[in-house]
């Protein structure tokens, strides 16, 4: 028990819902162990920006010592637009977002927001600036309407209601017994891992922050609720510094820059356009998923 009590100190304002939801807590932990390692400078700066440009500057990254995973990663986002990271599974793309929400410090190299690394930003105010819609979301074992607030304490009862809208939840929430009040997560309702999705959708444009994080962030939808989100998550990204983990291309086409990762490095980088001129790994992926089944998804 007492392993347990150091990692709470840093879950701040969720240590209540933490402790009554001991399954939840659980999964809390595999998702914030990671910041036990990863403490404040004496001197950490406050972020405070609504133009963030993001760089990885020869970022090498590995979770274990003996295994690199990340290798000389550069590129820059820069403030307001849209970057779109795919490759095949394992690739790396998932460990970029962890790297720049700073769930981990990058072994060589850096992270910088408008030209600060992120190892001289406090944790709290960099968070503060991120909305990461994960692979997999987790619940607190709440109301539905917690766990949409909860990316903005402050928020109104008319803006939760307009970001479940926006995130195409609001109808899914009306037509449960209990509506907004009904309790969700382990020890309450199960939701698909799509209505999961939607729920992170509606925080995160609650929460309405500079940078925006989509980790495959509509791939566990179906294709016709993936079709309408796709393009909510274009209009909330839009004068936002985003950056896309792809499954479907079909969903980055307009993207400002795509990177094409492999093995942990940055193998193509273009526009969509130039990435198809360039007929390399980018094409080939992309005439696969064109012969393929638009309902599948081969990356
Ligand atoms: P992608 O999102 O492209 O599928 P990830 O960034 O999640 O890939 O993972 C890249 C590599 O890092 C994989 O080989 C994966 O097994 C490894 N990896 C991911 N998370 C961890 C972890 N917590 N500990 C050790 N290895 C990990
Ligand atoms: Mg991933």
């Amino acid at each position: 028990l007492l392993q347990l009590y150091s990692p709470l100190n840093f879950l701040g304002m969720v240590y209540r819902e933490i402790k009554q939801a001991l399954t939840d807590m659980e999964k809390m932990f595999s998702l914030l162990a990671q910041n036990t390692e990863i403490q404040d400078a004496a001197d950490a700066q406050t972020l405070k920006t609504q133009a963030a440009t993001i760089r990885f500057d020869a970022v090498d990254f590995g979770y274990e010592t003996n295994r690199q995973i990340l290798r000389g990663v550069d590129f820059e986002v820069p403030a307001g637009k849209t970057v779109a990271v795919v490759g095949a599974s394992g690739a790396g793309k998932s460990t970029l977002s962890r790297l720049l929400f700073r769930f981990y410090d990058v072994s060589s190299g850096r992270i910088t927001i408008n030209g600060v690394d992120l190892r001289a930003l406090t944790q709290a105010s960099l968070r503060a600036h991120i909305g990461i819609v994960p692979q997999d979301t987790v619940l607190f074992n709440d109301s539905i309407y917690y766990n949409i607030a909860y990316g903005n304490t402050g928020a109104s009862r008319d803006e939760v209601i307009e970001a479940a809208r926006s995130a195409h939840i609001y109808d899914f929430i009306q037509s449960l017994p209990d509506g907004f009040d009904t309790v969700v997560g382990e020890r309450g309702l199960k939701l698909s891992g799509g209505e999961k999705q939607r729920v992170a959708i509606a925080r995160t444009i609650l929460k309405n922050p500079p940078i925006l994080i989509f980790d495959e962030a509509t791939s566990a939808l179906d294709s016709k609720t993936e079709k309408a989100i796709q393009a909510e998550l274009v209009t909330i990204s839009a004068n936002r510094t985003t950056l896309v983990i792809a499954h479907r291309l079909s969903t980055i086409v307009e993207a400002d820059l795509i990177l094409v990762m492999e093995g942990g490095r940055v193998i193509e980088r273009g526009t969509h356009r130039e990435l198809l001129d360039l007929n390399g790994q980018y094409a080939r992926m992309w005439a696969l998923q064109q012969q393929t089944s638009a309902e599948e998804p081969v990356v």
